[in-house]
């Protein structure tokens, strides 16, 4: 090894560099987070939660990739709602091409049907998917500007039957995360419908332009609906006397939105209609539903609806579907709000110390012999003395801790200490794993944080 280059006196040491030079360390993006180790026992407790659901309803997964064609939201989401015209993260990269970071995942998936041919699939396909998706809106609590949804499609399904299973796979999550929600519904018609409906909204909101809020000023010519849902207090009171939707739904939709109904009253799956629901999106048609948690809905937890009309209108076929999605920020939130006991992450069985370079290596080798043999085993090789190497062990609460020093290496044995008791053991350190073994196996697992 080269001899080390001692700094020079007039060196200052690395840390002090930064305050000389003065340099600014770098930080977060704006309405960006870290998930920080600590946050993973909420995280995961939710993802393994939704992968479980999606294999007990036959849901298969499907990621699409995070920058898609700028275009392909355009048209699916609508060229004038907000995430289209405020929120999207888009730009022309090195071949000319303009592309966006995906604000939702539906138009990908859309998109991925079509490409692949999805309509030859046996039908329904049902999909879920899991990642990350961008919208430049203003950060605040429970609005991040990258977020993680889990999501839920069924395509090629008319029938209300789809809605009501989208929506149990919904209710049966939050009630495995024991968190108590309440499961909002409306139908929001379809193209046929809908023109007589938006026209009476107009009517209704054009005499009383002058006390709207400006964002529901640029609503009224251009997406007339989402007045229903402003959140402004007065433009509140003034949806509170509107003309509702459901009054103008066209027969098939209404019957549509009565057997969905039926079906959800038939598994007893509690609901309330909610008039004022309409999402933020162009492409829905029919069903729209939220889940709504502890703030009842001023951040939904997860939302939805179907989209007939969407796999067409990209030139694919005909193919109805519906989907939702769930906010993980918004849901480990929640479980948080709530005090929720989450499952601990799997703790290890056993703590590996020693004493010495010697003893370190052997270390080293019974660590994978231990692994191997599907032993969960923790070490802290880098640290020196007994004492500190026991705190860890007890911090991480294992049952046992192997020590090996200078007269075990010697004697070709392992002490075996029992943490629960501190009662320790010599023995043979071939017979070291055997050993262990028998003795995890008399144990209780733990479960509950
Ligand atoms: P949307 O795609 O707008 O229907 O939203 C579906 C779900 O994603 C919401 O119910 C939230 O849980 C979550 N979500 C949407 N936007 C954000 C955001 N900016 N930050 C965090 N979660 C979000």
């Amino acid at each position: 090894m080269p001899p080390e280059k001692k700094p020079s006196p007039e060196t200052p040491p690395v840390s002090d560099q930064a305050k000389v030079k003065k340099i600014t360390p770098p930080q977060l993006v704006r309405g960006m987070h870290d998930i920080l180790p600590p946050e993973w026992p909420w995280w995961s407790f939710v993802m393994e939660e939704v992968a479980d659901l999606a294999q007990t309803y036959s849901f298969q997964r499907l990621e699409t990739p995070s920058l898609e064609k700028t275009n392909l939201f355009t048209r699916a989401i609508g060229a004038s709602t907000d995430v289209v015209e405020k929120e999207m993260y888009s730009f022309v990269d090195q071949s000319a091409d303009h592309l966006s970071l995906r604000p939702e995942y539906t138009a990908g998936i859309a998109r991925a049907f079509i490409e692949h041919g999805m309509h030859t699939w046996p039908q329904p396909v049902k999909l879920f998917s899991l990642g990350s998706l961008w919208r430049h809106e203003r950060p605040q609590a429970g609005r991040y500007r990258q977020f993680w949804q889990f999501d839920f499609e069924i395509l090629g399904e008319s029938s209300a039957t789809a809605d009501c299973q989208l929506i149990l796979v919904a209710a049966a999550l939050f009630e495995s995360l024991h968190l108590p929600v309440t499961v909002q519904i409306n139908s929001v018609g379809c193209p046929v419908c809908r023109p007589a409906y938006k026209q009476a909204l107009q009517d209704y909101y054009r005499t009383k332009r002058s006390v709207l809020c400006e964002d529901c000023k640029r609503r009224l010519t251009k997406n007339p609906l989402r007045l229903l849902d402003c959140k402004e207090e007065a433009d509140r009171e003034l949806a509170l006397q509107a003309p509702q939707l459901v009054d103008f739904l066209c027969e098939q939709c209404k019957e549509h939105f009565v057997r969905l109904l039926e079906y959800l009253d038939e598994v007893e799956l509690a609901y309330q209609l909610n008039p004022y629901l309409v999402r933020g999106l162009d492409y829905y048609t029919r069903t729209v539903f939220e889940v709504w948690g502890a703030d009842e809905g001023k951040s939904a937890l997860a939302a939805g609806g179907r989209y007939d009309n969407l796999i067409a209108e990209l030139g694919g076929q005909n193919t109805p579907a519906v989907g939702f999605a769930g906010g993980i920020e918004r849901v480990v939130a929640e479980l948080k709000t709530r005090q929720v006991g989450i499952p601990l992450p799997p703790a290890p069985d056993i703590f590996l110390a020693c004493l010495g370079e010697m003893a370190r290596k052997k270390a080293i080798r019974l660590f994978e012999d231990l692994r191997r043999q599907g032993i969960k085993v923790a070490e802290s090789f880098t640290k020196d003395g007994l004492k500190n190497q026991l705190e860890i062990a007890n911090r991480l609460k294992v049952k046992f801790t192997l020590v090996i020093g200078q007269k075990e290496l010697s004697d070709g044995t392992i002490i075996v200490r029992d943490m629960e008791n501190g009662i320790q053991e010599i023995v043979d350190s071939n017979k070291v794993i055997e050993e262990i073994q028998k003795r995890l196996a008399s144990r209780e697992p733990d479960t509950l944080a």
